[in-house]
């Protein structure tokens, strides 16, 4: 056990930390990484060897407002199955104070998570002919090993993480609040292992909290892969072994006129594959912030590749600067590299503490028309739907303006609407524009928003 001078040496730096006013900067980086190098140290935490190294500080992977203080990935190096931790803001303080024993906990329930074992798997023919539809060639899929926690079960592995927190919580002196927290998140996560519960959860999230709008869930489910063999029913009793692969929206419009409803309410079990492929994709918390934005789509994903790096997709989006002003929103279609249109949305945010201003893709939507296939698909009919006589919008709150490029005539216009935030986190327009612009860009050029001002 430290002594109480190392406790407050490492609470000292948290506070110096923590009076930084931006904790994405370099200052802020140096202390918080001080501080979790001393907590081991000190408290003696022994790092499984799956970790490939320190936890890295990374508040924007963990934002302070986020869900998550930590999170613990799978990943490959030199071809073996590792893990990597990193830490926000959130893992430094413990009911709002500056605490290195939390530290110190929170470093032990994620090398849990490291501890169970990472396993490098290759692809199954469905996320093979997945990663094809993302557009990768088949050279780079080959290359690609797919790295597992060995329990690849999302609840269990976190009943293990809080766990070990619950077997160390005496030495490291936590409280006894804060121990209750722990013994309850555990028993959360235990509750979810049930039959029962697991049955209930599925019928209420088949997608792990993704929300998606009628006509977007359609594109964003119907790419995804049924194995060939697969039995799938189309009443209780009458099932059919598929005799090759399908997509969800072929199967759909083969067999159940095109009704997604159906098709899942009697084939509960897509859902789980479709599950089991984002965690694969996204890492182990099924609280990572892709599941927690409703309009990001599953298939627009990184994909972990041989070296450990990510690979950017179309699809992939961003994520705008910690306490960033956002100053203009632009949206548009746009031509992707899987050769569909896609809808996107750019923000330029300015960002502290110097106030520059980054573009960020914040928003991208494949449609299913193919570029080939003709002009650019109005943003207004796909993703920025209006929002007068929209029942499925409840409590519209006006987040701002958004700039749309329309094509019209060969040129670009841009067109203004407010912008409205539902209570299910989707967003509508209200039409008609409030301002109209047209521009001399041809609209087989990129758009402009115009200009941007801080
Ligand atoms: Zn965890």
């Amino acid at each position: 056990m430290p002594t109480d001078e190392q406790i407050k040496e490492i609470e000292d730096i948290i506070t110096k930390a923590r009076e930084v006013k931006d904790p994405a900067s370099k200052e802020a980086r140096d202390l918080y990484t001080k501080a979790i190098k001393l907590a081991d140290e000190y408290f003696k935490i022994e790092r499984p060897k799956e970790e490939i190294g320190e936890p890295e500080y990374d508040p924007v992977r963990n934002p302070p407002d986020g869900k998550n203080s930590g999170e613990t990935s799978p990943t490959e190096k030199d071809g073996e199955g590792k893990a990597k931790t990193t830490l926000g803001p959130g893992a430094f303080v413990s009911d709002g104070k500056p605490s290195a024993r939390w530290l110190a906990a929170v470093k032990v329930h994620e090398y849990a998570h490291a501890g169970v074992g990472v396993e490098l798997r290759d692809p199954t023919d469905a996320e093979i002919k997945q990663m094809k539809e993302m557009g990768l060639k088949d050279d780079d899929i080959k290359k690609i090993k797919i790295p597992q926690f060995k329990t690849n079960d999302v609840n269990e592995e976190e009943v293990i993480a809080y766990d070990a927190m619950l077997k160390k919580a005496k030495d490291l002196g936590l409280s006894d609040s804060e121990i209750e927290w722990i013994k309850n998140q555990k028993k959360s996560f235990y509750n979810k292992m049930s039959d029962e519960k697991k049955k209930k959860y599925k019928a209420q999230e088949p997608w792990l909290g993704v929300r998606f709008s009628q006509p977007d869930f359609k594109a964003v489910v119907g790419p995804f892969i049924v194995p060939k063999g697969t039995p799938v029913f189309f009443d209780k009793d009458q099932s059919w072994n598929l005799p090759r692969c399908m997509r969800v929206d072929e199967l759909a419009n083969l067999r159940f006129e095109g009704d997604y409803q159906k098709l899942f309410s009697l084939n509960p079990g897509f859902s789980v594959e479709v599950a089991a492929l984002q965690t694969l994709l996204f890492g182990p918390h099924g609280t990572s912030p892709v599941a927690s934005t409703p309009n990001r789509l599953l298939l627009g994903s990184p994909v972990f590749l041989a070296d450990g790096s990510l690979t950017r997709l179309p699809g992939e989006i961003e994520t705008p600067c910690p306490g960033g002003t956002v100053l203009v929103r632009h949206a548009y279609s746009e031509c992707e590299s899987d050769g569909l249109w896609h809808v996107v949305e750019d923000d330029y945010v300015s960002c502290p503490p110097q106030g520059g201003v980054t573009k960020y893709r914040v928003f991208d939507m494949a449609t299913t028309r193919a570029c080939k296939d003709g002009a650019a698909p109005r943003p207004v009919d796909v993703a920025y739907k209006d929002l007068h006589g929209d029942s499925t919008c409840q409590s519209p709150k006006y987040i701002g303006d958004i700039i749309i490029s329309e094509c019209v005539d060969g040129l670009w216009e841009n067109a203004t609407y407010p912008l409205y935030e539902c209570l299910d986190g989707t967003r509508r327009v209200s039409l008609p524009a409030k301002d109209r612009r047209r521009s001399d860009i041809p609209c087989s050029s990129a758009p402009s928003p115009g200009k941007v001002e801080p």
